[in-house]
């Protein structure tokens, strides 16, 4: 038996027999040199096995701690005060623990990514089979980010269950660094939050990967079918089914129940936030129409709850408001509860019979229920939504206030401003009760978009007004047209459309990837997410979408009635719009950037993720952008695009992440890197010029992801067309030349076509750059080179002569 180290054995009727079975040493190493793959240095890195990477990172985009709070309450020796950077009783500075803060954030986001990646696997195992292969699209690199991180290359479900061994024993060893006593150095915790930020993309892609191979979702489809969305596509004469929340293995069986007794057209079913887009994708590979709709984002589930729409409610996990169960009881909705993650204190009824658990719920026994077994549920929730529809039909229920009631309701108000001070956006309530009293409820209105529907400004208000259910009846008018579309979750881009478009990125001719991700708590309302998305499509940009942020921006039409998905084509080329699907899917959008390093530059993926990085890092523009990041998991994604060099930009609410990881383009040391061809010293552009960092306005984020996918690499003609659109776009939003875009200049080919005269003059009289006007070309000035062979990279070893 010594010998045995691939393959199976079996032993019948065992009887007092020992086995002992020891360590299995280099087993990814083993396997990949059986299948002829190469593996890099790093499989399966601990904590500190890319530290050497972070700290390269760390030394260019250091971090910016912005406190929220100066205290620590983390053990009883606390609650201890760190301000002015002062220790706590147990010696960590006020540094240290930002970064604590925002390492405990981060890997709580991976946690969420990777227990519903545990969850969905387990599930899809235990009714397609370990051996059930993973299937996504025309790809021989299916799994980019679990081949980087592990060396493992999955082909199966069974094969996925030891990369999420993997993550889940390193978020273990994090979050046991979170403990007092553990990590005293910020740069650490830093590095650390890198770690974890990757091994979420690891554990979204593990969900994605399964739920895509298994649910018949689209396999890397540009023509994934467009689907309705928007809170006036439901059709409230119908029983309406609502589902909240992020992991669709449940809710598939409930789409199953209503496809098999023909109840399509009979009752509406919907859903809120990334569970409503899987839905969407669930199945539609085989060319079937999505069942589904889709209402919105997380900002539009109290909205919902409050129109006393839903006749039943089921949830989740992820993202779920607390009270669903308590709002939900108000207007008599049952609510359902799916997942061991969000439980509301409900009875489990798992075990018992579904007409059972209908007769209890439709005769307000119980206000809901747990119901753990799927089966089960798909039987529930469809049938019990039938039947409450006539029973709160019958009830009358009155969900918002009638236009007599908005008008008392407006006169109670005694402008103490307590609401606005409470509201995230402080949006203009006083004002809008003031032209309540008058019978004016525009101003009410105009409130709608903006509102993240938190209710706290009910909480607030002395007077007991029911601010955001006054918002939500004003606009009903508004709410009935809020239908628009969006192209369902398509999955990977495949290896065919790396090999078409990896070189136009690579060389800068195809101007960069905006990926437009995360949640809805936006500054000022979802159509900025349109304007930006709009105007870097014009130009050319590949923009990416994903989660709520792909969701809001089908929201809305331009002059000719058409949405952007309708707009532009949905291929991975230039001025191109993809919807990669739900969170999970935007392991897709980092996974696509190792892709261009493998397909493109033939890189070796395996194992080998600094010098994947280190390649995305040099040559790939691509910016993220989480305009209305609100969540955990969303500071988890953009740490583990920063892992790869790939800069994110969020909205003014994402500087209470804490910090920001920001470099001093002033600081000319800080932008050199090594030449791969003989290990010299080169100086590259100070772009991009940070790996997280907020913007305030659109207008400032437009030009800034424009210069953000400025690469060292980009040939002339590519670093012309990136500068082109970075001066205009300051021009024409910020209303002026950008200052720096002179240190963009290599030779004068890298200068705008039409404006390179002009462009010149400017060159030599206000930086006293030499020029030559006969045959306008520049003989002096700039401090880079353009060298079309040189091999960009920050890792040493990587270049000739090293090892
Ligand atoms: S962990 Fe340290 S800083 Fe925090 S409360 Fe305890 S002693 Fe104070
Ligand atoms: S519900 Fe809307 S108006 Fe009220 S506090 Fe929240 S965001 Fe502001
Ligand atoms: S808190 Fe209530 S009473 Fe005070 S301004 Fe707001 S709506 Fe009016």
């Amino acid at each position: 038996m010594s010998d045995l180290e691939t393959g199976q054995f079996s032993i019948d009727d065992l009887e007092n027999v020992q086995i002992t079975i020891g360590k299995i040493v280099g087993a990814i190493e083993k396997k990949a040199k059986e299948e002829g793959v190469e593996v890099g240095p790093t499989p399966k890195p601990g904590i500190s096995g890319l530290r050497d990477w972070d700290y390269t990172l760390l030394s260019r985009y250091q971090p910016v701690y912005t406190p929220v709070c100066d205290q620590c309450c983390y053990c009883t020796f606390g609650k201890c005060d760190l301000s002015g950077n002062k220790e706590g009783a147990c010696g960590i500075n006020m540094e240290a623990h930002q970064a604590r803060e925002t390492l405990l954030r981060v890997i709580t986001g991976a946690a969420a990514h990777a227990g519903h990646g545990r969850h969905i696997l387990h599930h899809l195992i235990d009714l397609y089979g370990e051996d059930q292969p993973i299937e996504v699209g025309p790809s021989n690199l299916i799994a980019p980010n679990t081949q980087a991180v592990t060396g493992i290359k999955p082909e199966t479900l069974g094969d996925l269950e030891e990369v999420m061994d993997y993550v889940e024993e390193q978020l273990t060893q994090l979050l046991a660094t979170i403990h007092a006593g553990q990590e005293g150095a910020a740069i650490d915790f830093e590095s650390k939050i890198l770690h974890g930020g990757m091994l979420d993309h690891v554990g979204m892609e593990v969900s994605d990967l399964a739920q895509i191979s298994c649910l018949g979702m689209p396999k890397s489809d540009p023509e994934a079918p467009l689907v309705e969305i928007g809170m006036g596509c439901i059709d409230s004469s119908k029983p309406v089914l609502v589902v909240i929340g992020h992991n669709v293995a449940g809710v598939t069986n409930i789409m199953d129940y209503i496809h098999d007794h023909g109840l399509e057209d009979k009752m509406e079913l919907a859903g809120l936030c990334c569970t409503a887009i899987d839905m969407t994708r669930y199945q539609t590979d085989q060319g079937q129409k999505p069942q589904a709709k889709v209402i919105g984002t997380l900002a539009k589930e109290l909205k919902m709850i409050r129109s006393g729409v839903p006749d039943v409610i089921v949830v989740d996990e992820q993202c779920v408001r607390a009270d669903v169960l308590d709002e939900a009881k108000k207007l008599s909705i049952p609510v359902i509860t799916t997942n061991e993650k969000i439980m509301y204190g409900l009875r489990n009824r798992s075990e018992d019979s579904a007409a059972d658990i209908i007769e209890d719920l439709s005769t307000f026994k119980e206000p809901g229920a747990l119901i753990l077994d799927f089966d089960v549920l798909g039987e529930v929730a469809p049938e019990l939504t039938l039947k409450m529809s006539k029973i709160r039909e019958e009830m009358g229920i009155k969900a918002l206030p009638s236009e007599e009631e908005l008008q008392e309701l407006s006169a109670k108000c005694v402008q103490c401003g307590a609401c606005e001070m409470d509201c995230p956006d402080n949006l203009p309530i006083m004002e809008a009760m003031r032209a309540g009293v008058d019978k004016d409820f525009s101003k009410f209105e105009h409130l709608h978009d903006k509102c993240i529907a938190c209710g706290r400004c009910d909480q607030a208000c002395p007077k007991d007004i029911p601010v955001l259910n006054m918002i939500e009846k004003a606009s009903q008018k508004l709410i009935r047209e809020e239908k628009g579309l969006m192209r369902a979750g398509r999955g990977q881009i495949s290896d065919p459309e790396i090999r078409e478009e990896g070189v136009n990125l690579v060389l800068g001719t195809t101007p960069g990837i905006v990926a437009m991700v995360g949640c809805s708590n936006y500054p000022d309302g979802t159509k900025d997410l349109y304007k930006v998305a709009d105007e870097m499509l014009k130009r050319n940009y590949i923009v990416v979408m994903s989660g709520c942020s792909a969701m809001d921006l089908g929201m809305y039409k331009n002059e000719d009635g058409e949405t952007l998905y309708e707009k532009y084509p949905a291929k991975f080329l230039a001025g191109n719009l993809i919807n990669v699907g739900s969170c999970v899917s935007n392991s897709h959008i980092t996974g696509t950037a190792i892709k261009v390093a493998a397909i493109f530059a033939q890189r070796n993926v395996s194992g080998n993720y600094e010098e994947i990085a280190d390649y995305i890092t040099n040559r790939i523009g691509a910016v993220g952008v989480a305009w209305g990041a609100y969540s955990q998991k969303a500071a988890s994604i953009a740490s583990g695009c920063n892992r790869l060099g790939i800069p994110v930009v969020v909205g003014p609410h994402g500087s209470k992440y804490r910090r920001a990881l920001i470099g001093k383009p002033y600081q000319e040391e800080d932008w050199k890197v090594f030449d791969a061809r003989d290990g010299s010293e080169m100086p590259i552009p100070a772009a991009p010029e940070f790996l997280l960092t907020t913007a305030e306005s659109i207008e400032e984020l437009l030009p800034m992801l424009a210069k953000n996918c400025i690469r060292p690499s980009d040939n002339n003609m590519g670093r012309m067309i990136k500068l082109t659109h970075y001066m205009e776009l300051s021009q024409k939003y910020l209303g002026h030349m950008p200052e720096d875009w002179y240190k963009f200049v290599r030779t004068e080919t890298d200068l705008p076509l039409a404006k390179r005269e002009e462009l010149l003059k400017i060159l030599e009289a206000d930086h006293g750059w030499e020029i030559d006007w006969k045959r306008k070309k520049i003989l002096s000035g700039p401090t880079m080179k353009s060298e079309v062979s040189a091999q960009p990279t920050n890792v040493k070893r990587l270049c000739k002569g090293e090892c």
